[in-house]
């Protein structure tokens, strides 16, 4: 009977499980996870800190069965692909388990990065904090709930939404970010004004073009920033995750620059071994060069196709995009595909069309304003990417984003027909709306 381990119970590891049993509901499958707790949402635990929702809700057990085996307190620490064995620490008890496999998924994510700060790694857990599992979203909620100033390096949408929940417990909060504006890898500069906008009508502090220099005190007092001290209890670092590649370095796992790389397979230079998610870099679907895309739908899309193919089925995963979307206090924000840096970056000249609008009629009660935001190729009009600020911001990326896959023009996008009643949507849809725009520009330099 065949044999399938999987490192890593995250996204991509529960899906890689789920594809596995769809595909060959006879195969053995070894899940091994050195955390002591089963499944659990880490998309969630900015919700929790807000008190939005529970935190023992964010876990759940995965759905076993006679043919599972799941190794809780286990860690991988070398892979033989020669052999076909995993070695295990057993984290309870020292000892030291060889579990065999036909086919390996690894898929053990990647952990918070420190940043080289002075102090940061010294004071780590003691008043300064790292959001990545769910003893963390505990640690940072008790300590929380008897600090006065809390200070996240970082403005990305993890920083953000951890920013906004504690503005929420009523801390005083300021974020600092090394570059100029608000998520810089998602968002153009005019876009995030808008976000930034809303932070400080929240409350919250932004300080860009800034670096944390050292966190003073143990425990934490203040921090340092551009040679000044700022007072702060609690210092939450939010600056991205990085894999760890020994493991797999050393089993001849080949590398790319951003994460072990694999064919659309999944699979990776090893013959039945897959990788996915957070530790994997992927390809980006509008110029299929290397990108590292560390998000959950894109680990659970990848687990999907590893599970497949590593149980005899046929899956492919062509690339990402990055379509993500966030709630940064009562601000919908979505973004897909290449923003103007980016699309620059890969060679693109581009032109926008950015159209401010209402997802209901202005005269239906709780109309919103809705903002979007396309880029597309100046040359051809393909859309390479979009973003929208709003009620309803993540439906449109949807939409954005099922477009460049299939690679719309902006003079499609423009012409598609959209749905529109008074209570869900505006006759002229905002995206038609950004998509003329560009249209009557691309028109203008021809
Ligand atoms: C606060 C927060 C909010 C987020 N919000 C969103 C969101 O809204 N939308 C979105 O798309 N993404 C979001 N993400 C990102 C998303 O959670 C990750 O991209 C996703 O979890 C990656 O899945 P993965 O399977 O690669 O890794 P993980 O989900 O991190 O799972 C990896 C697992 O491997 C285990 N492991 C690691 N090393 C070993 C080892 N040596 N041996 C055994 N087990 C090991 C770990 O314990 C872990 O359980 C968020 C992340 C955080 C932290």
């Amino acid at each position: 009977m065949v044999q399938i381990v999987i490192i890593g119970l995250g996204s991509g590891g529960f899906a890689a499980y789920l594809a596995i049993r769809r595909t060959k509901p006879d195969a053995f499958i070894t899940i091994i996870d050195k955390r002591s707790y089963d499944m659990f949402s880490p998309c969630g635990m900015p919700y929790a800190i807000e008190g939005i929702v529970n935190l023992d809700k964010l876990s759940f057990s995965l759905p076993g069965d006679k043919q599972t085996t799941k190794l809780l307190l286990h860690e991988v620490v070398s892979i033989n692909p020669v052999e076909k064995i995993v070695k295990a620490n057993n984290l309870k008890k020292g000892e030291i388990l060889s579990i065999s496999y036909d086919s390996l998924i690894i898929a053990h994510g990647a952990e918070p990065f420190i940043p080289p700060i002075k102090g940061a790694k010294e004071n780590l857990g003691n008043g300064v904090y790292v959001l990545h599992d769910i003893e963390d979203a505990r640690t940072i909620s008790d300590r929380a709930g008897n600090a006065k100033k809390v200070l996240v390096i970082g403005a990305g949408p993890i920083g953000l939404e951890i920013a906004v929940a504690l503005r929420t417990k009523r801390l005083e909060v300021m974020v600092v970010e090394m570059l100029s504006f608000a998520m810089p890898r998602a968002l153009d500069r005019d876009m995030a004004k808008l976000v930034e906008q809303s932070l400080k009508e929240n409350g919250i502090k932004l300080v860009f073009e800034k670096s944390v220099e050292s966190i003073i005190g143990t425990p934490v007092s203040s921090v340092s920033v551009g040679g000044k001290a700022i007072e702060t209890d609690m210092v939450i670092l939010a600056s991205g995750v990085r894999a760890s590649f020994e493991i797999t370095k050393n089993a001849g796992i080949e590398h790319g620059k951003w994460g072990i790389k694999t064919n659309d397979g999944m699979e990776t230079n090893i013959k039945g071994i897959y990788a996915v998610g957070d530790c994997i870099e992927t390809v980006s679907l509008i110029n299929h060069r290397p990108v590292m895309m560390q998000l959950s739908s894109a680990a659970y899309r990848q687990g999907m196709v590893a599970g497949t193919n590593a149980a005899g089925g046929y899956d492919i995963y062509e690339g990402a995009l990055g379509t993500f979307v966030t709630v940064i206090g009562i601000l919908e924000v979505a973004a897909t595909g290449f923003n103007e840096f980016f699309a620059e970056a890969a060679g693109y000249q581009t032109i926008s069309g950015k159209a401010h609008g209402k997802n209901k009629p202005e005269y239906y009660p709780g109309a919103k304003d809705i903002t979007v935001k396309l880029i597309c190729d100046a040359k051809t009009g393909k859309v390479l990417g979009g973003q929208a600020l709003g009620d309803g911001a993540g439906a449109i990326i949807n939409v954005i984003s099922l477009g460049i896959r299939c690679g719309i023009d902006v003079f499609s996008l423009a012409r598609t027909e959209m749905a529109y009643c008074p209570m869900a949507g505006e006759n002229y849809n905002v995206l038609n709306k950004a998509a003329d725009f560009a249209v009557r520009k691309l028109e203008k330099g021809r």
